[in-house]
């Protein structure tokens, strides 16, 4: 980082790797350019990155945003950035959980943009998109698995909860897949860089979002029963589920996997929907 001089102000050296942590370092600059490239941040942008880790992306989102916050878990790599601060002036560290950080406080039109701990991405992604008025994009080094179930379609095997529900709160992309040597120490699951564009319309009211999110859960907790039966088993009234699904003119015997974000957004309304 940096052209401080060698001998007055020799930096440590980094932390060693801990593995429970999800430390995989980048260390391709080809790569870390590319995810700043798709996050397409002006030099005004507030930027959020979690877990910065060495700094090597949170370097260059200096170089190119307005004020980046930077939220890490270790104090190791708290400390060794700190040291580092006198570099990055737009910089503001965080030694925190981004479990527990509190989004909700940054400036809206925050983009955020990480190479994501993978054993917490699903619940960090989830906290994020719960707050998507604040971020208009977020750029996510994830797990290739995770990429794919994300953008995963109806029909698909991938397809489920987590596709409909991003889906929902997110125009989502998949960038470019990374190969695990472009990491040190290289993880042991293939990784891939998704744009998520979080939806400024809301297609349901508040009331209705949580209850479409309990929907689509029960929906696909039994992959193997039809929609009906899944329904039923998660104590939905069956005389109600087969009113709404005669009403959308769907087969009592279909799948959820086979319905696309907007039937299962329907379903929810005719479920709610006295008749
Ligand atoms: N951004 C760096 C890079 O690209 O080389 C590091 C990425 S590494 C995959 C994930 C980072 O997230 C690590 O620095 C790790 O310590 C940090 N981390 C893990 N769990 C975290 C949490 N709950 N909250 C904040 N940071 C976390």
């Amino acid at each position: 980082m940096g052209q401080s001089d060698p001998f007055l102000n020799s930096p440590a050296d980094p932390p060693a790797a801990i593995k429970r942590l999800g430390q995989n370092f980048l260390i391709d600059p080809n790569i870390v350019r590319k995810i700043v490239a798709l996050a397409d941040i002006s030099q005004n942008d507030p930027v959020l990155e979690i877990g910065p880790g060495r700094g090597v992306l949170t370097e260059v989102l200096c170089k190119t945003a307005g004020h980046v916050t930077a939220v890490e878990i270790d104090p190791r790599l708290y400390a060794y950035l700190t040291e580092r601060q006198a570099e990055f002036p737009n910089l503001t560290l965080v030694l925190d959980d981004a479990l527990v950080y509190p989004v909700e406080n940054l400036p809206s039109g925050t983009i955020v943009v990480a190479n994501l701990p993978y054993y917490i991405s699903t619940p960090l992604l989830f906290r994020l998109l719960d707050q998507r008025d604040r971020f208009p994009r977020l750029v996510l080094m994830l797990q290739n698995e995770v990429a794919d179930r994300l953008v995963a379609k109806p029909g698909s095997s991938d397809y489920g909860v987590l596709s409909v529900m991003a889906q929902y709160a997110a125009e989502i992309t998949k960038a470019f897949r990374v190969s695990a040597q472009c990491f040190r120490p290289r993880p042991e699951v293939g990784s891939a860089v998704v744009l998520l564009r979080t939806r400024v319309q809301r297609e349901l009211s508040a009331a209705e979002e949580p209850k479409f999110a309990a929907l689509v859960k029960a929906a696909f907790a039994h992959r193997r029963k039809t929609l009906v039966n899944s329904l039923k088993d998660e104590g939905y009234d069956q005389g109600r589920i087969a009113g709404a699904l005669d009403r959308l003119a769907l087969s009592p015997s279909v799948r959820a996997e086979v319905l696309s974000r907007e039937q299962l957004i329907q379903l929810t309304r005719g479920m709610l929907s006295p008749g």
